[in-house]
């Protein structure tokens, strides 16, 4: 039988999430490609982060800084030493190296970033002397991080291309335990909103000893995947390390004290979120249609919160060959794209099979022009968890829809 995690990636395969990277050269090992539902749940993730962490707040600052960056940067940060991983016997540095340049005079070394907090230090003063903030504060990205795994594997939950989400957040020494128990607890609400199974998520305090080469204090935030209990996120407490290394300060213009801020820092995998998501939403379960106790058809469906769902709302057609049902489908599909992102028109096969497929890519709602909507100007709207269907006026449907987002 089908283990869920192969159900998973056939489904991201065959639908449109998740292809293999270079496929049609024999692929390349560690790296997946977004297809386009994948893509647009990709860009809801991040786009539900930045609206959480970034905008909706007036104490954090959003940058995107360069993946290159040379090599004095992964001195002083002190990734060139530590960032290894055993193998063969051997320590082996895991960051991806590059010239930059043609002139073999002129050519610079450099590093795709493995982490972007690197971005965030470097900018430190950039950001103090264009916004004045006060501490405490924090400087956040989004973007994309390259390892050189030894081993990937698991689908998306090793790879070595990456996308994270990022914050640096600058504290006063004395109250680090303060922002961290905050943070930690943002990070969990983060979670529930997002739609990842609270129930499978497990804190774990990361041992003295496993504790990487910046960091005084680090949770990770523990999923029960499929292949395994495995980190999701992590919550670190980089002390003063990095901006010490970096020769950087801050002069609090109000006390006149300088000191070095100590920094917090929740990280989240982009690609690992995506996994939980598809993990924690999979279902499959036994419609049965209406007006019947038994007989239902087995249903795979994918339970996603609407903000994240790739389609959030598809329309059809009951039939395909009456021109008018059609015309007027198009005329709600045209009303309805314009206030909700993004919606599908489907009038491929029949009904079922059409709810069959949204469910499928967990689209929240399918909007059905039947026969009455000639007569009413009424619709379906059917519920992808429940199956249930409501009829609704035409020009309800978006003001309800949101109200249902
Ligand atoms: P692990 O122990 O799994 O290798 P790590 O401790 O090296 O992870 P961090 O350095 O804390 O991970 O990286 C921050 C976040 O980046 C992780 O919480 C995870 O979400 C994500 N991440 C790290 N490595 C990978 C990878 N190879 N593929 C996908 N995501 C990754």
């Amino acid at each position: 039988m089908e283990s869920k995690m192969e159900k998973i990636i056939s489904l991201a395969k065959r639908r449109g999430f998740i292809y293999p990277g270079s496929e049609i050269y024999g692929g390349l090992a560690g790296t997946w490609d977004y297809g386009p539902l994948g893509a647009n749940m990709l860009y809801n993730i991040k786009e539900a982060w930045w609206k959480k962490f970034v905008i909706s707040r007036d104490d954090m600052f959003g940058i995107a800084s360069s993946i290159m960056m040379p090599e004095q940067v992964w001195v002083a940060s002190g990734h060139l030493e530590h960032f290894t991983d055993p193998c063969e016997g051997k320590k082996f540095n895991t960051m991806f190296k590059s010239k930059a340049g043609a002139l073999k005079d002129e050519t610079t070394d450099v590093y795709l970033r493995p982490e972007l907090a690197q971005g965030m230090f470097v900018n430190f003063k950039n950001v103090i002397d264009s916004f004045h903030p006060r501490i405490p504060f924090g400087i956040a990205q989004i973007g994309r991080c390259f390892r050189n795994e030894i081993s990937p594997r698991d689908f998306l939950f090793r790879v070595r291309e990456f996308d994270l989400m990022e914050f640096e957040y600058f504290v006063r020494e004395k109250d680090w335990k303060k922002y961290f128990e905050y943070w930690k607890k943002e990070m969990r609400d983060w979670i529930k909103e997002t739609g990842i199974d609270n129930e499978k998520i497990h804190e774990l305090e990361v041992p003295k000893n496993e504790l990487a080469h910046y960091s005084k204090r680090t949770i990770d935030f523990q999923y029960d995947f499929p292949f395994g209990r495995k980190e999701l996120y992590g919550l670190a407490y980089r002390t003063d390390h990095d901006l010490k290394n970096h020769k950087l300060d801050y002069y609090d213009e109000e006390t006149k004290e300088k000191f070095i801020p100590h920094v917090i820092e929740p990280t989240f995998g982009a690609g690992r979120t995506l996994l939980a998501l598809l993990d924690s939403a999979f279902a499959e379960d036994e419609l049965v249609p209406p007006g019947r106790d038994e007989g239902g058809e087995k249903r795979v469906f994918l339970r996603f919160k609407p903000h994240i769902a790739p389609v959030k709302v598809a329309v059809f057609p009951l039939l395909k060959n009456k021109p008018d049902i059609i015309k007027k489908a198009k005329e709600v599909y045209d009303m309805v794209r314009k206030e909700i992102q993004p919606a599908v028109f489907d009038d491929n096969g029949n009904i079922g099979k059409r709810y069959r497929r949204q469910d499928e890519i967990g689209t929240p709602y399918c909007i059905t022009i039947d026969f009455e909507t000639l007569d009413n100007d009424t619709v379906t709207i059917r519920d992808r968890d429940t199956g249930k269907q409501e009829r609704m006026e035409i020009k309800d449907i978006c003001f309800k829809l949101r109200k249902k987002f």
